[in-house]
């Protein structure tokens, strides 16, 4: 399995599909244990993402273990990738045709890791698994099922990290998860 990612990885590193690797350094394939139970996906790699090559490691990052920690989870527990996989310039909003071009790798990678809870981190990648009327403000911390795949969205930690409103929905969003977790697999052995 470490193989499939792994083949993943050095297929990101070299990929034209779309235009976003003209004006970043380098591709950002998306990290964590292959056989995780947890798979979260935010947006795209942003300024320091793109300079180390890995996901969630700037300020939104630092957030994000923060919020792990608080559930008793690592970061080396779970996989974190993103729905384009390299930056956007300047941070923009991926465009639909560069997150189509980019969607092969991960459901790739979704299909190698076979995660039990994959958390949606914003409404870009809210909108690959869900219908496009739904609203983040909404939806926020329910669990869907959608083709046998269990799903949660949340507000992106960068999102809470501009708008200090949302920190504490997020929190207790992520608060959550575990309790998800044991849910699912209680459905999975019948319980
Ligand atoms: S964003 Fe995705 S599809 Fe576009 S060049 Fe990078 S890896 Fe390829």
């Amino acid at each position: 399995m470490n193989n499939k990612i792994d083949q993943i990885a050095s297929e990101v590193k070299t990929c034209q599909r779309c235009a976003l690797y003209k004006n970043a350094i380098q591709g950002v394939p998306g990290e964590g244990n292959p056989e995780a139970r947890v798979f979260f996906i935010g947006e795209g790699p942003g300024q320091e993402e793109d300079k180390q090559g890995r996901p969630f490691v700037g300020q939104a990052g630092k957030f994000l273990e923060e919020m792990l920690g608080l559930i008793g989870w690592k970061r080396e527990d779970v996989f974190i990738g993103n729905i384009v996989k390299h930056r956007p310039p300047g941070n923009r909003d991926p465009l639909p045709e560069e997150i189509d071009a980019c969607w092969p790798y991960l459901d790739a990678q979704l299909e190698a890791i076979k995660p039990k809870l994959i958390v949606l981190l914003g409404r870009h990648a809210m909108y690959r698994f869900l219908p496009s009327d739904f609203r983040i403000s909404k939806e926020h911390g329910k669990i869907f099922r959608r083709q046998g795949k269990f799903i949660t969205p949340l507000y992106h930690p960068a999102a809470a990290l501009y708008h200090g409103g949302l920190r504490q929905t997020l929190i207790q969003d992520f608060k959550k998860l575990p309790k998800m977790l044991a849910k699912i697999d209680s459905l999975a052995t019948g319980g």
